[in-house]
């Protein structure tokens, strides 16, 4: 089976701004904080949300002072508004601003005497909200056939509801120009509804079937499986279990696409299964390669190799021999340290990476000897490679405990190191540069690189590592929120921080040159060079969304680090 995911799918600007903000709120927040009706479509973010002790309620009677009244990105009545304003509760504004433009242009015709019309679901929260701005003269409709339902209008005001079908609304309008005498028409339906329409149907001529991941109560989830369903079969979901392999392994290519309130999560765990069950349908060798591969990927084998990898990159850079012993240290000390991040950090690893959580599930007592083995190996090559080495090993390792680890009062903001802001990726890339090149360094003796060498070569590693795991906070940053984490991308913004990461690669780059120039690393570390515009190449392949999630991903983002070990072995 041939899969083709959608590159819009998932959550859309209104509801990733409305939950960004209810989440913020909810991380310095004391108080009980309610949603007005449900932030989002979407069952398991609502429980997800509830965890954080944000819940969901239309009883007046549940607000008060004490509570702090979210409301959603579908927008509320103004009359709705005030009764929320009269419980004392203090009232967050989480509308779309999208949704914002359609209820001033519904008053501001409503001034003028015009009826308002919306094309639009019945009961819709935005629906809804929309008609209490219509000053009492509104109505909806779902459909062209009930235009002619419609009472005698003198001047009518015709909007949608913004994730409505845009075809359709153009056959609505069309309607009702032809009845009404005075019409004015506004297109509302938002561009993010838009832009994943076009998307469905571009996908939906190229496919047999179409799995459409959402809840079960989306309004947009629903449209974008009604207009998959006139080109192929659907087959729409909340989560990958609901997944009917026996009908969809008959067709050969498959769509993936999902609501404006799917986590990626969730879109994640449906193109995990197909891609899995593909891939154990497919011939012998190919399927065992793929198996491997995932295994491999998913226990830190690939990274730790990476480590070891980067560490040899960091001998030559330091003009020193390569000693496997410190080889050997990197590769068991990061396995074990990614492997006991990931038992450390389960809720975070069951958003982020559902496939990976399962695997860490279902082999968690191979992974725990296996991280034992690892441990103790990492140990023995230090103690050989001596005193300064073993220390720094040591304090490597604690610090990556500590990390995980509630050290902090329960009242602080994050009892954990990595949810202080940004910390996550500073302290992961500083372990990195311990590892890599401070160990080596400390183990050479007497013939020990200049200090400015070790300095520049650090802070080479260093730049790398953290551009590195900030891709994976930028992939992670929907999970990591919901968790509280505070990720760089969290904090700063994912456009932020890719514009963070670019200036990081430059200088990184810069200084490279420039150590080169003036001798501190060798001339072979030009070639060192190719790493970086790796780095750039593929920060930019993943702003364009053309690689940015799954195996593939990790590997390549991975291989620069591979890419540093056959530069290592290739030149001196
Ligand atoms: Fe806003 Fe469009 Fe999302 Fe609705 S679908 S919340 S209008 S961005």
């Amino acid at each position: 089976m041939k899969l083709i995911v959608a590159k819009k799918a998932g959550f859309c600007m209104g509801v990733k701004r409305a939950l960004e903000m209810v989440l913020d709120r909810a991380r310095e927040e004391n108080n009980d904080i309610f949603t007005y009706g449900p932030m989002i479509h979407n069952p398991q973010v609502v429980s997800l949300l509830s965890l954080k002790k944000i819940s969901s309620s239309r009883d007046l009677d549940d607000f008060s002072e004490e509570v702090v009244c979210f409301i959603s990105a579908h927008g509320i009545s103004p009359e709705r508004r005030k009764s929320l304003k009269a419980t004392g509760a203090c009232i967050c504004d989480a509308s779309c601003p999208d949704v914002v433009k359609v209820q001033g242009i519904i008053k501001k015709y409503a001034l003028k005497g015009y009826s308002t019309v919306i094309f639009g679901d019945r009961g819709h929260t935005e629906v809804e909200g929309l008609l209490g701005f219509s000053a009492g003269n509104g109505m909806v409709i779902n459909s062209v056939a009930e235009v002619d339902e419609l009472p005698p209008l003198e001047k009518v005001c015709l909007v949608s509801q913004t994730t409505r079908n845009m075809d359709e609304f153009r056959r609505v309008a069309d309607a009702v120009r032809a009845r009404f005498q005075e019409v004015e028409v506004f297109n509302t339906i938002c561009s993010s509804t838009l832009s994943r329409q076009e998307e469905v149907i571009e996908i939906s001529e190229k496919v047999d079937a179409m799995v459409v991941v959402g809840g079960k109560n989306s309004a947009n989830t629903a449209r974008l499986s009604l207009i998959a369903g006139e080109f192929v079969p659907v087959f729409q979901v909340e989560t990958a279990e609901e997944l009917n392999m026996d009908e969809l392994s008959r067709y050969h290519t498959v769509g993936v696409t999902a609501g404006a309130s799917t986590p990626n999560w969730l879109i994640q765990g449906v193109v995990d299964h197909l891609r899995g069950w593909t891939w154990r349908k497919k011939n012998l060798p190919l399927r065992w390669l793929y198996s491997v591969a995932a295994v491999i990927v998913k226990a830190n084998f690939f990274i730790a190799f990476g480590g070891a990898c980067l560490t040899a990159a960091a001998m030559r850079l330091l003009g020193i021999q390569i000693l496997w012993p410190a080889l050997l240290l990197s590769f068991s000390l990061f396995l074990s340290i990614y492997n006991l991040n990931i038992f450390a950090d389960q809720p975070a690893i069951f958003l982020n990476q559902p496939s990976r959580y399962r695997f860490f599930h279902n082999n968690r007592l191979i992974l725990r000897w296996l991280n034992a083995l690892s441990l103790a190996t990492a140990f023995v090559c230090a103690a050989f490679l001596g005193v300064g080495p073993f220390l720094l090993t040591v304090i490597t390792l604690l610090s990556g405990l500590a990390y995980s680890s509630t050290i902090l009062p329960s009242s602080f903001p994050g009892t954990r190191l990595k949810n202080l802001t940004g910390l996550k990726e500073f302290l992961s890339s500083l372990g990195w540069g311990v590892v890599a090149v401070l160990v080596p360094a400390a183990a050479t003796g007497p013939d020990r690189p200049s200090v400015v060498a070790i300095i520049v070569v650090f802070l080479f590693v260093f730049s790398i590592m953290f551009v590195r795991s900030t891709l994976f906070a930028i992939r992670d940053i929907q999970g990591d929120r919901l968790v509280g984490r505070e990720t760089l991308p969290v904090v700063l913004g994912v456009e932020r921080t890719k514009i963070v990461l670019l200036f990081l690669i430059t200088l990184n780059a810069l200084g490279l040159i420039v150590a080169g120039i003036l001798g501190w690393v060798p001339v072979s570390g030009y070639y060192y060079l190719a790493v970086i515009a790796y780095g750039c190449l593929y920060l930019i392949l993943y702003h364009k969304r053309i690689l940015y999630r799954g195996l593939v991903h990790e590997v390549l983002v991975d291989g620069q680090l591979i890419l540093a070990g056959l530069i290592a072995g290739l030149f001196r």
